[in-house]
């Protein structure tokens, strides 16, 4: 490998392109491929390139005209509608953006997984099913990162009698796995169920998933999705926002930030940012991988904070049930001081209806202050701070 032994310069704008080769997705892997990265990513970036099992051929500064196409300069302002909207810091999206492979496994050609466990994640009195489902992954090429989704393919035929279509689930664990090997992947499954003329439905996949036993053979395919990728930076805030299974990607985000074994794996990773979770659930008992973000609260007080919303069981200042919107209401202030950090980056994910609420909270926060939300958050989105994945 040819590296640039160019001296580095204080506060370093430079560009390098980083030629790789069995580094992204499919065909992808065999070719060489050449990545542009700054300098303040060039560590993270060859750090993904090793842990994808890639191989750096040559590391070289970028032409002079390849910098006009870096994004120096502040977003434009916020339209004349709304003078005291600031713009958002532009950030380079995740170093391994461009290059997170995709796809890897299609429909009519899906990878074989095997179950390995399948268990609740809900306690006594809960609402409904949400298991936790892990498949072996060790026979195939199907890796991941955090903030991906895979598809499944139930067994079975539809109404039509043709073969189920996949549905696609936000991957819960880390790019190694929940036993920390490298060769597998979990899922977080709210079973589907709803009345219909009297009688109860059962969702085909989400039942298909929750009734799973361990050796089962699932049709996987992906994996997919860089809307949830998580920024490089270790010094980034992340803000969540969930809703019942949207704490899936949360899940691998928390693990990859505060959980032992995962640290010690990515040496190149140690978080130093703070991640604030807000949950919402509907009762106490519905609250997923509760233990582990108390170990990470205790663990963590610096870089952790963890705000719940339980809907049947607390009120809103309205005396309504207390919803995430609520709560992100109460603490406004303190999300759009860190919101004005351009390392802050926030998260959302869950079911759609989340949407709106959220939408409405932050409009009405925003103008407390004097910005029109409606400027700042497509904004934020173009700095790629902004990340959306409802369903
Ligand atoms: C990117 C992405 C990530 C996702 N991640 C997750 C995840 O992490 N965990 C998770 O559990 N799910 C996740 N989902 C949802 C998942 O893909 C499935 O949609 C879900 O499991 C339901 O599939 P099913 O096969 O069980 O239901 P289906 O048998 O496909 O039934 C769904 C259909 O039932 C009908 N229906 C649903 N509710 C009602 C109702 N109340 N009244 C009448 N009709 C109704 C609608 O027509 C709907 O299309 C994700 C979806 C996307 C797009």
């Amino acid at each position: 490998m040819r590296v640039s032994t160019a001296p580095a310069r204080q506060s370093d704008s430079r560009m390098f392109s980083v030629v790789v080769q069995g580094y992204g997705a499919g065909n992808q892997r065999q070719a060489e491929l050449q990545i542009k990265v700054a300098f303040s990513r060039l560590q993270a970036l060859m750090r993904s390139i090793a842990l994808m099992g890639g191989r750096i051929l040559e590391v070289i500064p970028a032409e002079a005209d390849d910098l006009a196409a870096v994004p120096a300069a502040p977003l434009a302002p916020a339209a004349a509608s709304a003078p005291s909207t600031p713009a958002p810091a532009p950030v380079t999206p995740p170093a391994s953006h461009a290059t997170v492979p995709v796809n890897l496994y299609k429909p009519k050609d899906p990878f074989i997984g095997t179950v390995l466990g399948n268990y609740s994640l809900l306690s006594d009195g809960a609402i409904g099913r949400v298991n936790h489902i892990t498949f072996d992954l060790s026979e195939g090429n199907l890796h991941y990162v955090e903030g991906q989704s895979i598809g499944i393919i139930p067994d079975g035929e539809d109404a039509n009698g043709k073969p189920n279509k996949l549905r696609l689930y936000s991957i819960a664990s880390t790019r190694h796995g929940d036993n920390l090997e490298d060769k597998t992947v979990s899922l977080c499954v709210r079973q589907l169920q709803y009345e219909k003329d009297g009688e109860t439905i059962n969702g085909v996949c989400s039942t298909f998933l929750c009734d799973i036993e361990p050796g089962a053979k699932v049709k996987i395919t992906g994996q997919v999705g860089k809307e949830m990728l998580l920024p490089a930076d270790e010094e980034a805030n992340v803000i969540m926002l969930a809703t019942g299974t949207g704490i899936a990607p949360m899940r691998a985000y928390m693990r990859r930030m505060f959980e032992p074994g995962e640290r010690a794996k990515n040496p190149g990773y140690a978080f130093r940012g703070k991640a604030w979770l807000f949950m919402g659930v509907p009762k106490a008992a519905n609250l997923l991988y509760e233990d582990d973000f108390q170990r990470y609260l205790s663990e963590y007080p610096e870089n952790f904070r963890y705000t719940k919303a339980i809907s049947r069981e607390e009120q809103n200042s309205k005396g309504g049930r207390m919803y995430i919107q609520d709560r992100v209401l109460e603490h406004a202030d303190e999300i759009f001081a860190l919101i004005e950090d351009p390392k802050t980056h926030v998260y959302m994910c869950g079911l759609k209806g989340m949407e709106p609420g959220i939408d409405d909270a932050m409009g009405a926060a925003a103008s407390a202050k004097g910005i029109d939300w409606s400027v700042l958050r497509p904004q934020l989105k173009k700095a790629d701070r902004w990340h959306v994945e409802t369903y």
